[in-house]
Formats: structure tokens, sequence, C-alpha cells
């Protein structure tokens, strides 16, 4: 898979991706990372890639000449619309996304990370100030994604959380391949506790069924604990949850008795 980052402050990104799991991806060409300055692309002298808003009121909002011509630069494509083509973001092929870092897109999550790592390319455009003169939105982006609902001062925070969650979905990127499909969220449902060595810790014990060496009550255990916290914490899952007809049953009892902790019901 192919990352383009386009942002006005590369440094930002060299901490994050040049540390474990990114790094080893980049480091074994799983992933292939660029990291470009969208001002390069600014068709004036000084450079300037924001301007004041049209009808007045504060803050800059971001030119469209520079990011149209960056992301031509970067793909190759043509955004010029023609009386064939009038709407030219239709021509980006179906295995790459032009996503818009922005707080008005859908919400990321692990759905959209999971549909994102099947893609060949991505670029991701990083908003700054007030955001993004409305013909980026319109006929540039073929996506936009929030990370959540509040306001950060730009997007390479949620381009870094997002290329975070999509590399290590990328096969052969994690160890052991079968990991993310026993996560949080991969099935709508939390995962359940963990625990490692040692049994007992200052008094505070491991369940016992853990150290049973039983695979069977071992994934009973787990998949009850995984419902528990999911009914405890985040209910909204549930709705989504791939669930048998006995695990609805028994949300069903939690919900006309709920148990009184959240380990033990
Ligand atoms: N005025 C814009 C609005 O109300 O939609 C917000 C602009 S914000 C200060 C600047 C940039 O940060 C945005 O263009 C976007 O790229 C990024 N950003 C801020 N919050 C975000 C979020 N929750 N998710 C994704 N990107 C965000």
């Amino acid at each position: 898979m192919r990352i383009d980052i386009l942002t006005l402050f590369p440094g930002m990104f060299r901490g994050p991706f040049e540390e474990s799991i990114i790094k080893r991806a980049v480091e074994r060409r799983l992933v292939e990372i660029n990291i470009y300055n969208f001002r390069e692309w600014a068709t004036d002298r000084h450079k300037t890639v924001d301007d004041y808003p049209y009808g007045g009121g504060a803050g800059m909002v971001l030119k469209p000449e520079p990011l149209f011509r960056a992301v031509e630069a970067i793909t190759g494509l043509s955004f010029w619309p023609t009386p064939e083509v009038p709407e030219p973001k239709r021509l980006v092929p179906p295995d790459m996304a032009i996503i818009l870092v922005s707080p008005q897109g859908r919400v990321f999550n692990q759905q959209v990370a999971g549909e994102l790592a099947r893609l060949r390319r991505l670029v991701l455009i990083c908003g700054h100030y007030e955001g993004f003169d409305e013909r980026v939105h319109l006929h540039l982006a073929t996506d936009e994604l929030s990370i959540g609902d509040y306001i950060l001062t730009g997007g390479e925070l949620p381009a870094m959380v997002i290329v975070d969650a999509v590399v290590r979905l990328v096969p052969g990127v994690l160890g052991a391949e079968e990991a993310p499909l026993e996560e949080s969220f991969s099935d709508s449902l939390l995962e359940y506790p963990q625990y490692t060595r040692p049994a007992d810790f200052r008094g505070w014990k491991v369940p016992e069924v853990l150290l049973s060496g039983h695979h069977g009550r071992v994934r009973e255990w787990r998949r009850k604990q995984s419902l528990l916290r999911t009914f405890f914490r985040r209910p909204d899952l549930l709705e989504k949850a791939n669930l048998t007809p006995g695990e609805r049953e028994l949300i069903e009892s939690w919900r006309r008795n709920p148990p009184e902790s959240p380990f033990d019901p």
C-alpha cells in the first residue's frame, strides 16, 4: 500500500512514523509512506496557501490551487472539469482514496480502517486554520474522515491516527495474522480482559480459568467477559454485534436484572 500525506507541517510526522510497528512495516516495504508539504505547489512567489474567507469572518481558509496541484502531481490524475467529465474526481480508481481529514467527515472507526486497508493507495490531506475552500471538499476529495466530535488545530494528528489504525491491518504488518480478529470492535464487541505473569500480584489474582489450561473453558469465559464488558461500557455496540440466540437471551436477562459487577455476572 502507498500512503501520501499532504500537510503544511511535515516535521510533525517524524517521530510517530519512525518508531515501532509503522517503522517496521515501511522497512519491510509492506507500506510506503510519503509526506509532502503542499506549500510547494503554491502558485505565487510568497508560496501562499491560505486567504481570507469570502463574506468575511475570522480565520483563514486553505486555497484550492495548491491542494489540487499537489494531488495532481502526486497521483498523475487531472482534476480539470471537461464537458465529457464535469466531475473529474469520478475518475479516481476504485482502489485509491483521496481523503480529506476534517471534523465534518464520517467518523473513522475500526470498520472504516478495515475498508481502507484493502485499498492500494491513500492520499490524506491535512487541513489547518479554518479548514478548506469548499471546492476541495466537493471536487477533490473522494472521502472525508473525522476522528471524533472535537476540533483539533490541524489534520496532522488525525492523519497519524488513521494511518496507524490502517497500517496495522495491512496483511503481514502484525506478527500473528489472526491478532486483529480478536480485538475490540472487530466483532462489534470490546475485547475480554487480558492477564500476564505473575499469577498473583499484590494479592490480585488472575482468574482461575485462565490458569486451567482448558481451552474450551477459556474461550467461553473470554466470550462472556467480552459480552459483559460491552454491556457495561458500550451497550450501543451490542446492536451491531454478531450474537447467537443464546447470547441475546443472556443479554436480555442482564437488562432485566443487571449484574452487580462487570467481572462477575
Ligand atoms: N472550521 C473547521 C470546521 O468547523 O469544520 C475546523 C477547522 S480545524 C481548526 C483545522 C483542521 O484540523 C481541519 O481542516 C481538519 O483537517 C483538522 N481537524 C480538526 N479536528 C478534526 C477532527 N476531529 N477530525 C479530523 N480532522 C480534524
